[in-house]
């Protein structure tokens, strides 16, 4: 098992992975521990990383960077529309209806989902950890923003799977960061102490994350967290870029923005000036040669005339920072710390703010860039136990409140329940109690729009099916499981119903409630219990409850969640990456044989093929199977039907063959039979594979069984006549044409002919048709 964290960056990624030694975070190719979140699609091949970010001003138009908060939205949401016209690359709707990013990618147009895109990125990080430890990798804990909806969540899921890799827990940034702070520190208090509050700021590059923690030894509880969404270094770049295209049209008469090309030039020249002044307060040049029409551009700035331009930027710092100590109910005497992490919190402003807010020196005990994989990582090593590590309890929160709707008969409508309040625990598991006669739905959603930077409040909608009443006709008692799972996803994870069993029924008496009404069934009568059992809430009346003996019944559900990409796209996209992951290593590999591999020892050779042989021969051999099978199963089918024609002319007496032997001839019956019900059979289990499974039946298994059929029985059935002198005339008749096709008809070919999957026997209208079988 892997020990590994990702953080799956904006702009940079970082990978870390648990040694014996401890959390490390680690290298990539060009011994840079930033990835960029980049993917550059060519026309023979694509890049990832680094290599990507190379081709962005090269290949402006299929280099492809900032889609992370693409995740789990419609081409149409409203970010993405704004998005979209900054964007040098092209965006396009999914048939789902989802967004996808539009590229030349091996000289054709392409369109990859954002799940696609990034379980390239992925899989990427997933070869820095497996070069890194020198073994394979699939377990990993990811990071994503904790504003994340369930949307964005299970779309993040979606491309770990179709990169290969098994996320344990999608982890908060916030919570990942909390963890790299906490499990380190000897010097917490005690876990009856009170506990000491840290705040954590994350400014990346698309957004802005707060969050203020409770650690005491051993243990750490997510207090609350709040957020901008739409506050990062990204937005600090914007401002410079748009000063800058507005100084150069008027001293150049350029329009930067008309020449994409130019465009991202300036956004890597105004990202690298907003880093020089984070150092120095003096005025800084920006000098941009040939930047467009063979024109060289300069232009200068100072922080403080920057700051003035971002201070609309700079005025959003302050509101998540109030609301988290308002939502903790702390004051600032109650914060021990302020921990800054992330790129964006290098800029002076921001961090002026934040201290100021406090009124305290900030905190840098961590890496601002790496904090978030390191935590991760040691999640992972908590989760996993090949790993031993110091006893440490993680308490999340519930980031946005959740309620549930659902037809009620007794108030005539719908009615709703807060299941989980902003900042309860999670993850955590609650059993709601419903009082139901047949199946019914709930439907899970955001109760507070206002407060989502997402468009739509839904979550889901759930079925519980096969309600059924009690027998004495009234309502069922269904208990109904709702969970904020690991990854921070809503789901309702099990229904079940409890069937009152007469008295002598049933193994287990439970004790019931006699509160059996379906009125009871509102905000205020159904009752919640947490996953370890203990009541949490219990409004329903208190009548003395008599012992009723009751047996339990599963209930399927049914989900439909908003915007999930069905099993069998992630199957489908799962299937290009491992193509594409082949077609790149057979590039790779061409490639080194035009260079490095021209001339080398024998056995190197031998080893390199043997390596593309372990990806390529089993997709090979599947291919031919399949492309065979049908022609062999064909086959197969020709045979037993010509034979069967057979038995049935013998059986009503044809004089063709009524010289043969009546025993062996009800032997050639049972083989004709038993060799139609082992091709119903194969056939029937072939048509459950898939094309990347391994087939059911081989090629050589029916073609032996064809073998098989023809040797038992052609001997029998091909016994000439006895020869009977026919007079001259008559016997002119006989080898007429019809006699002649009859026979090539009834005497099938020897299979062996065959055995290339040529067609064997004679081309006739009947004889090429497959018997008609029950393929269910
Ligand atoms: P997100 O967390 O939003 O997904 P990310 O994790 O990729 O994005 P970070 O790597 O934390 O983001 O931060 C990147 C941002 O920090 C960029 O905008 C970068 O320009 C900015 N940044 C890095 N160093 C400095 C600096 N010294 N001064 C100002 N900004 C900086
Ligand atoms: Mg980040």
């Amino acid at each position: 098992m892997s020990v590994v964290g990702i953080d799956v960056g904006f702009q940079s990624c970082y990978v870390a992975v648990a040694r014996a030694g401890g959390i490390e975070t680690v290298a990539n190719e060009y011994s840079d521990r930033s990835t960029p979140a980049c993917v550059s699609f060519g026309p023979r091949n694509r890049s990832v990383g680094a290599a990507a970010k190379g081709q962005v001003v090269t290949n402006c138009k299929n280099t492809v960077q900032g889609f992370k908060r693409f995740h789990g939205r419609a081409f149409l949401d409203p970010y993405v529309q704004s998005a979209k016209s900054s964007l040098v690359y092209d965006l396009a709707q999914m048939p789902s209806g989802m967004t996808g990013i539009k590229v030349m990618y091996m000289e054709e147009e392409k369109v990859f989902s954002i799940e696609q895109v990034t379980a390239m990125l992925l899989t990427k990080l997933k070869e820095t950890a497996e070069t890194a430890m020198k073994k394979p990798v699939a377990d990993c804990v990811i990071s994503v923003p904790s504003f994340y909806t369930d949307a964005e969540r299970r779309s993040v899921i979606d491309a770990a799977q179709i990169a290969g890799l098994n996320c344990l827990r999608l982890m908060n940034e916030t919570t990942a960061v909390t963890l790299a702070y906490g499990i380190y520190k000897q010097d917490l208090p005690a876990p009856e102490e009170k506990p000491r509050n840290v705040v954590f700021v994350d400014l990346g590059h698309s957004g802005y994350q707060v969050s203020v923690c409770a650690f005491n030894k051993g243990k750490l509880k997510m207090l609350a967290s709040a957020f901008d969404a739409e506050l990062g270094g990204k937005d600090f770049d914007e401002v410079l870029v748009n000063h800058f295209c507005e100084e150069f049209g008027k001293k150049y008469k350029l329009d930067v923005k008309t020449k994409p090309r130019a465009l991202v030039r300036l956004y890597q020249e105004c990202e690298k000036l907003k880093k020089l002044m984070s150092a120095n307060s003096s005025d800084l040049p920006l000098n941009i040669e040939c930047f467009m029409n063979d024109i060289d551009v300069t232009g200068k700035l100072n922080r403080g005339h920057f700051e003035e331009m971002c201070a609309g930027l700079l005025a959003k710092v302050e509101a998540p920072l109030h609301s988290v100590m308002e939502q903790a109910k702390l004051k600032k005497e109650d914060i021990y710390a302020v921990e800054i992490v992330g790129g964006a919190s290098r800029i002076p402003a921001v961090k002026e703010r934040v201290s100021k807010f406090f009124g305290k020196e900030l905190s840098t005990t961590l890496n601002a860039d790496e904090a978030v994989a390191r935590g991760c990582a040691l999640q992972c090593a908590i989760l996993s136990p090949a790993f031993k590590v110091r006893e440490f309890s993680i308490t999340d929160v519930v980031h946005y409140p959740i309620s549930l709707k659902w037809n009620s008969a007794a108030e005539e409508g719908l009615s709703d329940c807060e299941v989980f309040p902003r900042n309860h625990a999670a993850p955590f598991s609650k059993v709601l109690t419903f009082y139901r006669r047949e199946p019914f739905s709930l439907e899970a959603y955001y109760n507070n729009p206002k407060e989502l930077p997402y468009p739509d409040p839904t979550i889901g909608q759930f079925i519980v099916q096969k309600v059924v009443p009690q027998a004495n006709g009234e309502s069922s008692k269904v208990k109904v499981k709702v969970r904020v799972n690991v990854h921070g996803v809503f789901s309702v994870s099990s229904a079940s119903l409890v069937e009152l069993l007469k008295p002598n029924e049933g193994e287990e008496p439970m004790e019931t409630d006699s509160a059996g009404k379906e009125e009871e069934v509102c905000v205020h009568c159904f009752r919640t219990t947490s996953e370890d059992g203990k009541q949490e809430k219990n409004h329903a009346p208190s009548a003395k409850k008599p012992k009723v003996k009751t047996k339990t019944v599963e209930l399927p559900i049914e989900n439909s969640l908003h915007w999930q990409l069905t099993n069998d796209l992630v199957n489908l996209f799962m299937e290009n990456e491992d193509r594409d992951t082949f077609a790149l290593r057979l590039e790779d590999t061409e490639n080194w044989l035009y260079d490095d591999g021209e001339d080398q020892q024998k056995q190197v050779y031998i080893d390199k093929l043997a390596e593309l042989k372990k990806l390529g021969q089993p997709v090979q051999e599947r291919y031919i199977e399949a492309e065979e099978r049908p022609k062999a199963f064909d086959e197969l089918g020709r045979h037993i039907q010509q034979y069967m024609k057979i038995v049935e002319a013998y059986k009503t007496k044809e004089e063709q063959y009524e010289h043969l032997d009546e025993l062996e001839m009800l032997k050639v019956d049972k083989q004709v039979n038993d060799a139609m019900i082992w091709m119903n059979s194969k056939m029937n289990a072939q048509s459950k594979q898939n094309f990347t499974q391994e087939p059911a039946v081989k090629v050589q298994e029916i073609q032996a069984k064809t073998k098989e059929l023809y040797s038992a029985c052609n001997p029998i059935v091909s016994k000439p006549k006895p020869k009977v002198e026919i007079p001259k005339d008559e016997k002119e008749e006989q080898n007429g044409p019809i006699n002649g096709q009859e026979d090539t008809d009834a005497q099938p070919g020897s299979p062996e002919k065959g055995a290339a999957g040529s067609t064997v026997a004679p081309e006739s209208a009947e004889g090429n048709k497959m018997p008609e079988m029950d393929i269910d």
